[in-house]
């Protein structure tokens, strides 16, 4: 997509607007299936939390992937979308022993992250297959360190109680299909994935009906220049032999699972302001946006780079700015950053902001939350209206007096 057809795209949508840029979404996606080729079968589970837009859902669907899911409204948006209930997995954290068992009656395929749901969800549904999330307790420390992952994480089940939940199985005759980690943090350093992966799979031998083994997710993508992203064509070669082999081992051919979010979405997505206001005080230029952490939340919550463009003026001379939104409350996106001369009512474009972007904008300081757009086969699709004083106003009461 050129800046012109973004530049379009908020002429015919306003700002600011959420742009998803299918082809990149594509061409992540195949990265993903040709780094794992040489596994016989392969699954990615696209994490919904990360874009939840029905369209961008039905898109991945027709690139083959299958879902991974965190609550029952994120399974429901998948059906909506299109997808089996078999393309579904449920890996919840803390969620009711009744919402897992309304997902697994709908064929969804769960996965149990505490002993306490296990076994209550064993004794009830023995021959419903289950899927056990571990925690392996390795993340990486740094440089190149393996370090113990902290004890006191609320996920998944802690290897350290395997000898527990090996015991809960069998009294339960619970029928284990699957085995899954998913560490959370970014992936780097390819050799600290490979070792949990190996906790992995020692984990895996305790179970002799196994159908796959997920490893969940935490591919790094690069948010600014010259940052470092999880090298995927050589993670694919690595696990792919030691998979191939331990399925050797195993005495089955098991499918291999991943849980990418933003790997296949991040980079495709743009979110486009519109500058309000240029205010130069005694130290800063500020840059005031139509938008706050409202919209785009991660530069706060998180303290995330995103990379900002002036696409209305992409050749100009570079200047520094504090880039800031319009609430009421601190909301910087930008410290002191360089950036091509902005003026007034310019467009500009955040990059990376395909995941966890729109999925979690508010309406806080009761703003509308944006517009998204699909760019498919070289044409702008409207993927959701922008909210209207309707949607504000809905679900109150207004209590008479
Ligand atoms: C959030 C999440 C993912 C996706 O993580 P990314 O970093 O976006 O790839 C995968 N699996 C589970 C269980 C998750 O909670």
């Amino acid at each position: 997509m050129t800046n012109q057809d973004l530049l379009k795209i908020v002429q015919d949508f306003g700002s600011p607007v959420y742009v998803y840029d299918a082809e990149k979404i594509a061409s992540q996606y195949k990265r993903l299936t040709s780094a794992f080729k040489k596994v016989k079968q392969v699954k990615f589970h696209y994490a919904v939390k990360a874009n939840s837009n029905i369209s961008v859902l039905k898109f991945l669907h027709s690139l083959g992937a299958s879902l991974d899911t965190v609550s029952i409204q994120e399974v429901r948006l998948g059906l909506e979308a299109g997808f089996n209930p078999t393309d579904i997995i449920f890996t919840p954290n803390g969620v009711s022993l009744e919402e897992i068992e309304t997902v697994a009656e709908m064929g969804v395929q769960i996965n149990i992250d505490n002993l306490s749901i296990l076994e209550q969800f064993g004794t009830k549904h023995p021959k419903t297959p289950v899927c056990i999330r571990i925690n392996p307790h390795v993340m990486a420390g740094g440089n190149t360190n393996i370090s113990v992952g902290h004890i006191d994480s609320k996920f998944g089940i802690s290897i350290h109680q395997m000898p527990l939940l090996l015991r809960i199985v069998e009294n339960t005759g619970m029928h284990i299909n699957g085995i899954h980690m998913h560490t959370g943090s970014d992936i780097l350093d390819i050799d600290v994935f490979l070792y949990a992966s190996e906790i992995l799979f020692d984990a895996a031998k305790n179970f002799k009906t196994l159908e796959f083994i997920d490893f969940g997710s935490g591919f790094k993508v690069p948010y600014k220049k010259d940052d470092i992203e999880t090298n995927i064509e050589e993670l694919g070669k690595k696990l792919s032999k030691r998979f191939n082999d331990f399925c050797g081992e195993y005495g089955r051919e098991l499918t291999l699972a991943f849980e990418p979010g933003k790997f296949l979405v991040s980079e495709a997505g743009k979110f486009l302001v519109k500058v309000n206001v240029i205010k130069q005080t005694t130290s800063t230029i500020f840059a005031q946006i139509d938008s706050g952490f409202n919209h785009l939340i991660r530069p706060m919550l998180y303290g995330v780079t995103h990379h900002i463009e002036n696409i209305s003026n992409p050749k100009g001379k570079e200047r520094f700015y504090s880039v800031v939104g319009y609430i009421c409350e601190t909301d910087t996106f930008a410290n002191n950053r360089r950036i091509t001369e902005i003026k007034e009512d310019d467009i500009l474009a955040f990059h990376n902001a395909g995941a966890y972007c729109f999925t979690m904008a508010s309406n806080y300081n009761s703003r509308f939350r944006p517009a998204e757009v699909l760019w498919y086969k070289s044409e702008a699709h409207l993927i959701r209206k922008r909210e209207t004083m309707d949607d504000l106003l809905k679900n109150q009461v207004l209590v008479s007096m």
